[in-house]
């Protein structure tokens, strides 16, 4: 067998045995096979497609790439969640200390940004000191002592998801059904959680634009999870808009600290406290959503939620100090205001234009070397359905250049930003559940 005869084979749209995806994924990961090779397959891959056999192989393949882990003599009806990526979208930081400290154990492993969603691992990495890239041991024991443990794929748990997942960013192959399943679920069977929720974002800023696509998606991951004996539920959320307040690393750990403290945007409450209900009942801590939802409104407001994301914070070397008092985060050093030329409705924030202004702004990574800057973003004081007058504020741009501040002020009035004389409803953002 060789790389150039199956790159062949997928580039004419045929489909791969198992020997041969098992013979890709195996020498890839120990760098057998080069990145211009493995970069042809995947485009083959992205354009050609995969059967479900093929999906079920190339996951399985790279679940066992690396570890697999056990958790069972962790802690039992351990949960995970994970999003399809999204902009904005700090759901991980709020829902996995509320779940934790509800009782269900949470030992979850997130990716960097990826094309021109973000990254829970840049968030994190935005509080100093704080290790995604503990051991395992260290991982098993917070889950065990903390009831939590945040950390990158920097362990040896699908590696080969690592490679293919940072080449993918950087050769237009992040949208393709086959390659965001397995690389979910293969990192998903990884991990070991028993109990996994996932949000398949649909919109502009998300992976798939359509519903049906975002279906689509959502039950080949079930599927796969049946196949592994995971117990898989979906969810489908609106990414028209950004989620929340903020866009950027240090400044969504802001407002994910203040969430965790009750203020919270609408979208980002609806789904939390959702996700959270959800994911009590699939960890068997009550089957009534409405007093799930309960239950995490009280831990919000008596703080435990709090407590316990600081206790996490702790635990992986971070310095919580920044968390009690949120001006220690270094701001931007040019912060500009984005100003209504009109009166109206907020009709419309266009996630995805958001989302690459992000990344000129240095949120993301336009190179899989590049360095993220924590500091820089957007913030929002106008979401879809707000009334605005003439001269409000919309939105700040928090830049690390003057030049590109001028340049992401002007493209969020010309293109992100919709404002019409007519009041807008503002719509639900869960689009679907127990898909
Ligand atoms: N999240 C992942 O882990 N992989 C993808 O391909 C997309 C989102």
């Amino acid at each position: 067998m060789d790389i150039l005869s199956i790159i062949e084979r997928k580039k004419t749209a045929k489909e791969l045995t198992k020997e041969e995806i098992d013979y890709f994924i195996q020498n890839y990961t120990v760098g057998n096979i080069t990145d211009y090779q493995a970069a042809a397959l995947i485009m083959a891959i992205c354009i050609n497609g995969m059967t479900a056999e093929e999906i079920g192989n190339f996951t399985m393949s790279m679940a066992k790439s690396g570890d697999v882990l056990d958790l069972s003599d962790v802690a039992p009806n351990t949960v995970d969640k994970h999003s399809t990526g999204g902009i904005g979208n700090k759901i991980t930081l709020i829902l996995m200390p509320i779940v934790a400290c509800l009782g269900a154990p949470v030992a979850k492993m997130s990716g960097r940004g990826l094309g021109i969603t973000g990254g829970t691992v840049d968030k994190l990495q935005s509080i100093p000191g704080y290790r995604t890239d503990i051991d395992i041991e260290e991982f098993k024991n917070n889950v065990r002592e903390v009831g939590i443990s945040l950390i990158s794929s920097s362990l040896n748990l699908a590696p080969a998801d690592k490679k293919i997942y940072a080449l993918r960013d950087c050769i237009a192959c992040t949208n393709s059904i086959p390659l965001i399943a397995s690389s979910i679920m293969s990192k998903k069977i990884a991990t070991g959680a028993e109990h996994i929720l996932l949000d398949v974002t649909c919109g502009s800023g998300a992976f798939m634009t359509k519903k049906e696509d975002a279906k689509k998606l959502a039950k080949m991951m079930s599927l796969i999870g049946k196949w592994t004996n995971k117990d898989v539920n979906c969810v489908i959320t609106s990414m028209e808009e950004p989620l929340g307040y903020t866009v950027g690393n240090s400044l969504e750990v802001i407002e994910a600290v203040k969430a965790l403290k009750g203020e919270m945007a609408e979208d980002v409450r609806e789904i939390v406290l959702y996700m959270g209900a959800k994911l009590l009942e699939l960890a068997g801590l009550g089957s009534n959503l409405k007093e799930n939802k309960e239950k995490i409104l009280e831990v919000l407001e008596n703080g435990k939620a709090f407590e316990k994301f600081k206790e996490v914070v702790i635990r992986q070397n971070g310095d919580a100090s920044y968390l009690d008092d949120l001006n220690k985060f270094e701001k931007a050093p040019f912060i500009m205001p984005i100003i209504a030329d009109r009166a109206g409705y907020v009709k419309k924030i266009d996630a995805r234009t958001i989302g690459e202004i992000s990344i000129e702004l240095g949120v993301g990574r336009k190179r899989k070397e590049d360095d993220v800057d924590h500091r820089t973003g957007i913030v929002f004081n106008k979401k879809v359905g707000d009334k605005v007058e003439k001269g409000d504020i919309l939105a700040y741009v928090h830049a690390n250049n003057e030049q590109i501040a001028i340049w992401a002020v002007k493209e969020i009035e010309e293109k992100a930003y919709k404002i019409v004389n007519n009041k807008v409803t503002k719509r639900n953002v869960i689009l679907a559940v127990d898909v």
